[in-house]
């Protein structure tokens, strides 16, 4: 069975897609832990951090600043964590290495990883859309 994130990379699949480059692709979380996690995926198919070519790493990391800074900048962040999982005792659920960018606001307590959801689609939409259109 084919990869999940490969697919959406492929546009096999639909994603709420809110940056993409030569290198890299980054789409909202469909479990988000706040609204407006988004995953930025290399293009490269290797499971782990470890199997990532050297050279995708850089692009990968330019990414993750530059959704972080979307993320602050259009929705209003005080903050936010950067996270990538390994393996399954990590909490890794997609073999595809990927870095979780979360944004947070202050007064929500202490963050945690648990999955949320949007309200609505059309919740999801107006987020995505703030990202990509400000
Ligand atoms: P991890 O547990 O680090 O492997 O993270 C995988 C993440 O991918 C989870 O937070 C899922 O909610 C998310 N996810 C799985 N399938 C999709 C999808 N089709 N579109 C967007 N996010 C997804
Ligand atoms: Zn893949």
């Amino acid at each position: 069975m084919e990869c999940i994130f490969c697919k959406i990379i492929k546009g096999e699949i639909p994603s709420s897609k809110i940056f993409e480059d030569d290198h890299v692709v980054a789409f909202l979380d469909i479990g988000p832990c706040e609204k407006g996690h988004t995953l930025v995926v290399p293009k490269c198919h290797a499971a782990r951090i470890t199997d990532l070519p050297a050279e995708e790493l850089l692009p990968a990391m330019e990414a993750v600043r530059r959704v972080a800074k979307l993320l602050c900048d259009r929705l209003g962040c005080d903050g936010f964590n950067v996270l990538q999982n390994n393996g399954e005792c990590a909490g890794q659920t997609v073999p595809h290495v990927h870095f979780h960018v979360v944004p947070r606001w202050n007064g929500r307590g202490k963050p945690t990883w648990k999955e949320g959801k949007y309200d609505s689609p059309e919740e999801m939409a107006a987020i995505h859309a703030k990202l990509v259109n400000g």
